[in-house]
This record gives C-alpha cells, sequence and structure tokens, in this order.
C-alpha cells in the first residue's frame, strides 16, 4: 500500500559498496541512508583497513540512529560495504543484521545480500550434516560456508562454485582482501548498480545512492555477472547463462522515484503504469488523487492520459516514528489518520479518482475510502496502478500470506464491496508488463500471476495440496 503499511509487502534489503575511497565508511553511510526505504530493522557496515582488517559495526535501528562519529570512527579503511535489512529470512534480530563477517582460509570476507534463496534450508541442513555452525538465521549465511568450503583455488572461482548451489534471489556484495566482489543471480530478480565517484567504483542497490555521494552511474551489474572491484579496476566475469527475469513490483512499489532500476526510470515507469490503466478503467470524476506517497507517479499519469486535474487530496505526515501512543479512547481510523490525512479542500463535493500501487488486505484501502466521504468526497472510484496481489513472493519481498492477500480469495466486485468504493479497477498483467516494456517471461511477475521464474518447492506443495481431493 501506498502508506508503506506495517500489514502490507514490506521492502527488503538495499546493500551498498565503494572501494579505494576517503573515509569510505561515512560514504557508506550515506548511500544506506539514500537506501533507507528498502530496509528499516537493521543497518551495518563493514571496512578494510590497509592492513587486511576487517571491521563490522551492525545494529537494530535506523541508519542515522545506528551510525555516529565514534561508530564510524571504529570503521578505518578505504574500502566499505554495507547493508539495510528488513527481516525477508531469519528473524528480526541483531544476530541477522548484515554484513555478515567470517574469517576463512582465503581471509577474512564479509557479505551483504539482497534478496532471498529459495534452497537456503535444504544446502544448510546439508552443510550441518557435514559439521558446519550456523551463527544466524539467515539465509544468506550459507552462501559464506559454501566459498568457505570451496575447493577452488582462487576466491572468484570459490564464489562462482558457492553460486552454482544456490537458487533464488540475490544482489551480493563480498568484502574481501582482493576486493568487493558485486554479484547478480541469472535472473537478476532483485536491482544491482554500478557507479564511480571521483576516481573510486561504488555499487549500490539503487541509483539514488549514487546522487546523494556525487557519484555518476555507470551500469547495471548484469544478471549472472560477478564484477570485482579491486586495485586493477574493474573486471568482470559471467558465473551463469542469464536469464533476466527481474522483479517487477520494484517499479511498482519499492524503490524510489528518483531511481533508475533495471535500467528506467521508476517515475516513468510509474506513470506509465497510470496512463495505461486510465485507458484500461476510465471513469467520469473531477480530480485524479494520489494515495501518498507511492501513488503519486501513477496518478500523474492517470490525469495525463484522462485529462481530469490532479490534485493533492491527501497528505502523508512523514515523521511518523515507528512506535506512537495509541489513544485510549478509539478514534475511528486512528491507525490511517497518523499517516493520511485528506484535504477537504480538495475532495469535497467532487467525484474522486483515487489511485494507489496495490491492494493488500484491503483494510487500508477501506479506512482511506471511509476518510475520503467523511471528508465529503461525493464518488470515490479506485484505481489500482498493479494487477491483484494474489500470491507469495519468495525472492527477498515480505509478504502476507497468500491466504491474508484480499485478492486470493476475492473477485474485484467483492474487494469493490468490501473498501467500499463507487468503482474499482485494476492494471492488467499485460497492461502492466507492456508500460514496463518487456514480456511476460523477460520479468517477474509472479505475486500477480503465480508464474515463478525460479522454482519454489513451497508454492509446487500449495498447487498440489490445492489440487489434492
Ligand atoms: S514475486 Fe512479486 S515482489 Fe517478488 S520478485 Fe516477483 S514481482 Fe517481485
Amino acid at each position: 500500500m501506498g502508506v508503506n503499511s506495517r500489514s502490507g509487502f514490506r521492502d527488503e534489503c538495499g546493500v551498498f559498496g565503494v572501494f579505494d575511497a576517503e573515509d569510505a565508511a561515512r560514504l557508506a553511510y550515506l548511500g544506506l541512508y539514500a537506501l533507507q526505504h528498502r530496509g528499516q530493522e537493521s543497518a551495518g557496515i563493514a571496512t578494510l583497513d590497509a592492513a587486511g582488517h576487517l571491521a563490522v559495526e551492525r545494529e537494530m535501528g535506523y541508519v542515522a540512529d545506528v551510525f555516529d562519529e565514534a561508530r564510524l570512527a571504529r570503521l578505518p579503511g578505504r574500502t566499505a560495504i554495507g547493508h539495510v535489512r528488513y527481516a525477508t529470512a531469519g528473524a528480526s534480530l541483531l544476530a541477522n543484521a548484515q554484513p555478515i563477517v567470517f574469517a576463512t582460509g582465503r581471509g577474512p570476507l564479509a557479505l551483504a545480500h539482497n534478496g532471498n534463496l529459495v534452497n537456503a534450508r535444504e544446502i544448510r541442513a546439508q552443510l550441518e550434516d557435514a559439521g558446519a555452525l550456523f551463527t544466524t538465521s539467515s539465509d544468506s549465511e550459507v552462501i559464506l560456508h559454501l566459498v568457505a568450503r570451496s575447493k577452488a583455488p582462487t576466491l572468484p572461482g570459490a564464489i562462482a562454485d558457492a553460486l552454482s548451489d544456490v537458487r533464488g534471489a540475490y544482489s551480493l556484495l563480498i568484502l574481501s582482501r582482493e576486493g568487493i566482489f558485486a554479484v547478480r543471480d541469472p535472473n537478476g530478480i532483485r536491482p544491482l548498480s554500478l557507479g564511480a565517484r571521483e576516481g573510486s567504483p561504488v555499487v549500490a542497490s539503487e541509483t539514488c545512492a549514487f546522487d546523494l555521494i556525487g557519484a555518476k552511474f555507470e551500469r547495471d551489474v548484469e544478471p549472472g555477472e560477478i564484477v570485482r572491484l579491486s586495485e586493477g579496476g574493474v573486471s568482470s566475469h559471467r558465473f551463469a547463462f542469464p536469464h533476466p527475469t527481474p522483479c517487477i513490483f520494484e517499479h511498482v512499489y519499492f524503490a524510489r522515484p528518483d531511481s533508475l532500476v533495471f535500467g528506467k526510470s521508476v517515475a516513468a515507469v510509474r506513470e506509465a503504469f497510470g496512463a495505461r490503466l486510465a485507458r484500461e478503467h476510465p471513469a467520469e470524476a473531477d480530480v485524479v488523487v494520489p494515495v501518498p506517497d507511492s501513488g503519486m507517479y501513477a496518478a500523474l499519469g492517470y490525469s495525463r492520459q484522462s485529462g481530469i486535474p490532479f490534485a493533492l487530496g491527501m497528505v502523508r505526515n512523514h515523521y511518523v516514528g515507528r512506535t506512537f501512543i495509541e489513544p485510549k479512547q478509539a478514534i475511528r481510523n486512528f491507525g490511517v489518520k497518523v499517516k493520511l490525512n485528506p484535504v477537504r479542500q480538495v475532495v469535497e463535493g467532487k467525484r474522486v479518482v483515487l489511485v494507489d500501487d496495490s491492494i493488500v488486505r484491503g483494510t487500508t484501502s477501506r479506512k482511506i475510502v471511509r476518510m475520503l466521504r467523511e471528508a465529503g468526497a461525493k464518488e470515490i472510484h479506485v484505481r489500482v496502478s498493479s494487477p491483484p496481489t494474489m500470491h507469495s513472493c519468495h525472492y527477498g519481498i515480505d509478504t502476507p500470506t497468500r491466504r491474508e492477500l484480499i485478492a486470493s480469495s476475492h473477485s474485484v466486485v467483492e474487494i469493490r464491496s468490501f473498501i467500499e468504493a463507487d468503482s474499482l479497477g485494476y492494471l492488467s498483467a499485460e497492461g502492466m508488463l507492456e508500460a514496463f516494456g518487456r514480456p511476460q517471461q523477460a520479468a517477474c511477475t509472479a505475486c500477480f500471476t503465480g508464474i515463478y521464474p525460479v522454482a519454489v518447492e513451497e508454492e509446487e506443495r500449495e498447487k498440489e495440496s490445492a489440487l489434492a481431493p
């Protein structure tokens, strides 16, 4: 949901790395600051100093709260990687905060991972049978174990070896004495971009991190590619045949609109979703109102395409912390009101097209519709800039279970009635893909279509049990 509701799809993780730069830890701090929307539970930075020692600082909380001058001073060296995390696999514990650091026969390694492995459980069980001791419950640790155990003579060889065993989504940074290795899985499900700042290579989940530190975007790490940032410059090799299926939800909701993700402007793609939505589901209305913030660009696209004026009919409070003191007496729609409030002057007496990026459980949408009605809106036509979300994500997005997703058990007509809208229209999967500029086989749309580009055993089991008499 546009309100970044804790009841909805939750952001995943963000990674950042910089090689051979003055004040590397501070650059990582700034990079993570720009990636905060990708994970708010923990933040961490690992640095490598001239003597080859790794230092790491990790803590639960926001980047700005975790790091202060004293903490940054404990991170010496010209090379750093960092991570912000929202727990997608493994419990939300400090032990699971990243970067994970490991002493191996190849020297110390630190790892930062965005994504989720679909076969981590099996690999972990095999490794534990063989005597491996795990220090976290996160899926990312299996990669380091596999690297440490590989018989390959070189570190890049060991990394490629390890990756041949894992399946799923991974945009990875591995910090070592041989430089930073930046890796994207063969499907390139999560983003990872390369840039440069004053001659130092940088790498980040999203390009908005480059903007903050004055770095220039150069290119994406390709699916199935390992890029090494080292004394020798930037070098690349393929470890697997690429089969790109990037996550379309990055463009629907997760990524920041000022980022380039998978080579496309997130803002422009969201606008294209909105324009296409206006063609598929026109409405007789007076005003197009976004659910801030993530409905903004789609609403702009809807307005431009339909000619219905765009207006900011809801305001979002950006300063809502993670906890607030609930009022003793029940106040109607309190939970949503803390974050969103309608602008009566904009919506009163109007037929409103309300544009949001998705409907997850439907409860937040219903509260928003009720709030707009209480503020005097005459009609409310809800338009959603993605198809109904019916399936769980297994590639690094924390989704509610299928049962909790309203669209997995309700028709569009039933959802309209549940959220109490006058009409409801979702962007079609074909429309979304067309606006994204990729065919079905070249994108992950699994949470909408159930077509999983990397086989997921759990999903198969669920399908089988659904078919069982
Ligand atoms: S299932 Fe949805 S959220 Fe997950 S990777 Fe695919 S498109 Fe993205």
